[in-house]
């Protein structure tokens, strides 16, 4: 049987770990730009130069899996065209490429490898008393404001964006809000509609911010490779999936993390990683003629950094909706460098859904 795993991020490489062990006869081919494995959750990190965020997929990937450094461009009736023009027969797909980031000119994307290069050069590059601008008050936009301020205490910080850490308590958002503070992090609650050729910075209020970088950190968008394929796809163009994580419309392809439409879910590595393991487990049992069990949506926690001493652990129940307590200071953000060490060791070594790959 030939299953091809489209995309090596966490669902991906999960997912082609865990299927070389429950499906030995299987043969298994992960497709990626890169020829790393990623750690988006560290891309705030590498910007600011407190981390690294890729591991050779050689040091990711059970020895037999094989591996195609391209991008698939269509998905097919059994079959994916990559980038280069080459084609791929498959039995079985595991479509895991992940989500991307839709920047507003004169931007720069925080949530690829490439735009995370990009920031780092131009952060780098700037003297102390520089300002920088973080678009985005969600998770993502929070930790790498708070990542910068860490790094480099000389710069001026804003975080611009609206519903600002909503997924959190109200108590804990107010100590996010605390920690940025003691950053000297500023925080708007507001748009931004522009960023013109000198770098000012536009608001939707009317404001007017003079800002030497301006780092777009909304990711909401998808890779548009099902919708080109004919997939169904939802208004954001995730594949629609069954209860299995199979496509609506070909169930031969399971679909894994951000770019699958799983209702209840949001873009997380928490989310990808189970799913991931499931879509693993899908797959066996179809190779196996095994009867399918269905996904369900099970959450753990909102973890928080706010740079590389202090964070906020939110714990959430199973629907993802906060708890009351939450824990906050070194103890979090220890707990946050734990959980993120615990999302690569899954991905690794394809053990899914243990509850230690949880955050946000
Ligand atoms: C700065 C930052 C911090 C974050 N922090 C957290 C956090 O603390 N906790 C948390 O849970 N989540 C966090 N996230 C979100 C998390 O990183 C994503 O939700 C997670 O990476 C999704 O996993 P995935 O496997 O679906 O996609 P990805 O990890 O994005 O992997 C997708 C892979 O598919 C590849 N790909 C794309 N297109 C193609 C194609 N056409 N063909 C083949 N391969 C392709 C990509 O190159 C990539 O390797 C953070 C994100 C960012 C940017």
């Amino acid at each position: 049987m030939k299953v091809i795993v489209a995309g090596a991020g966490y669902a991906g490489t999960l997912a082609a770990n865990r299927l070389a062990k429950k499906a030995p006869g299987a043969e298994i081919t992960v497709v990626n730009p890169r020829p790393e494995f990623v750690e988006r959750v560290r891309l705030h990190q590498r910007i600011a130069g407190t981390g690294r965020a890729a591991t050779p997929l050689a040091e990711m990937l059970r020895a037999g899996i094989r591996t195609r450094q391209a991008a698939v461009e269509k998905i097919g009736d059994g079959c994916v065209m990559l980038d280069g023009g080459e084609t791929l027969d498959f039995n079985y797909l595991v479509l895991a490429v992940g989500s991307t980031l839709a920047p507003l000119p004169g931007t720069v994307p925080v949530g690829t490898w490439e735009g995370a290069g990009q920031a780092r050069a131009a952060l780098a590059a700037l003297p102390a008393g520089a300002a920088v601008t973080v678009v985005g008050a969600g998770p993502t936009g929070i930790e790498t404001a708070a990542e910068i301020a860490h790094a480099r205490p000389g710069l001026t910080v804003r975080l611009v964006g609206r519903d600002f850490a909503a997924s959190l308590s109200a108590k804990a958002r107010a100590r996010v809000r605390t920690g940025l503070e003691r950053l000297n992090v500023t925080v708007l609650d507001d748009t931004v509609t522009e960023v013109r050729d000198d770098g000012e910075v536009l608001l939707g209020s009317g404001g007017r911010l003079a800002s030497d970088l301006a780092l777009w950190a909304v990711i909401g968008a998808v890779p548009d490779l099902a919708a080109r394929s004919g997939l169904e796809v939802d208004e954001r163009g995730r594949a629609l999936v069954d209860e299995y994580l199979r496509s609506t419309g070909d169930p031969r392809i399971v679909v894994a993390g951000d770019c699958a439409a799983v209702p209840g879910s949001r873009m997380s590595c928490q989310t990808a990683e189970p799913q991931g393991a499931h879509a693993a487990d899908t797959v066996a049992r179809m190779i196996q003629g095994r009867p399918l069990k269905p996904y369900s949506v099970d959450y753990v926690a909102t973890c928080i950094s706010l740079g590389r001493r202090d964070g906020v652990i939110q714990p959430s129940h199973r629907d993802d909706s906060p708890r009351r307590r939450f824990l906050a200071g070194r103890a979090a953000a220890m707990t946050k460098e734990g959980v993120v060490r615990g999302a690569r060791f899954s991905a690794r070594t394809g053990i899914g859904a243990t509850g230690l790959p949880g955050s946000k």
